[in-house]
């Protein structure tokens, strides 16, 4: 597909074109910095773009400062009663101090237990529970691949998890490989089921252009939903490109 990149600014703000194959303009906010993205159909101007840009002005000021608001709650201390994500639900983190290997345990619905022998620093503690989230997320994925594989009549070769900082997920159509951000193990679990949907469409489509939308409407509805719920959870201060 044919795609043009261009960046303008507008009013002092930096606001970055990507021209395509789509058929209406789409304007963006992301996190973590409020960058301003606008997706326009191959025809459409700059002057145009400009336009579309300053009619939502107070709109993007309000989202960016969102953006802001969270990213400095999301400075983590890997204390006990601090709050920490998984799956969708708010737990509070117990660390627990004491001798043995180091393990999470999720107590009821409301504390994660981090078990970590005496004056583990913050970064080691900090580690303990990431090894977990990612443990935890490649349990979830093999289920997923396999309900969805059947559904969408593709074959995944291989997936992984990774850390990713402006992207929730990603594939290689060539290699029929997919990558879910590691950061899915904080979200809903159908957030990561629509994560994992997006990419292996992608393994039949590879652009996100009206096919791959039409294919997206046919396998998971819903998906809408589900990326703006993804978009407006609490985040941590990576960024997201979906
Ligand atoms: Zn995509």
């Amino acid at each position: 597909m044919n795609i043009e990149r261009r960046r303008i600014t507008v009013s002092g703000l930096p606001v970055e074109i990507v021209r395509k194959g789509i058929k209406n303009l789409h304007l963006g906010v992301y996190p973590p910095h409020g960058r301003v993205r606008v997706a326009a159909p191959l025809r459409v101007s700059d002057n145009a773009v400009r336009l579309a840009v300053i009619s939502k002005l107070a709109w993007i000021k309000r989202q960016q400062n969102r953006f802001e608001s969270q990213e400095r709650q999301s400075v983590r201390e890997y204390v006990s009663r601090e709050s920490h994500y998984y799956f969708g639900r708010r737990y509070l983190l117990n660390v627990v101090e004491q001798d043995g290997p180091s393990r999470v345990t999720v107590r009821n619905t409301t504390a994660l237990d981090l078990h970590v022998p005496r004056s583990t620093d913050k970064s080691k503690t900090q580690r303990v529970l990431i090894d977990w989230y990612r443990k935890t997320l490649k349990a979830a994925v093999p289920p997923l691949l396999e309900k969805w594989q059947n559904i969408i009549g593709v074959n995944v070769a291989d997936w992984g998890v990774k850390k990713m900082k402006t992207k929730w997920g990603s594939c290689n159509v060539k290699d029929r490989r997919i990558w879910v951000n590691l950061e899915l193990a904080k979200k809903p679990a159908r957030c990561l089921e629509y994560i994992v949907v997006h990419e292996m469409v992608h393994l039949l489509e590879p652009h996100d252009n009206d096919q791959f939308i039409a294919l997206m409407d046919k396998s998971l509805p819903q998906w809408r939903l589900l990326r703006q719920e993804l978009n407006s959870a609490p985040l941590a201060h990576e960024n997201w490109g979906y």
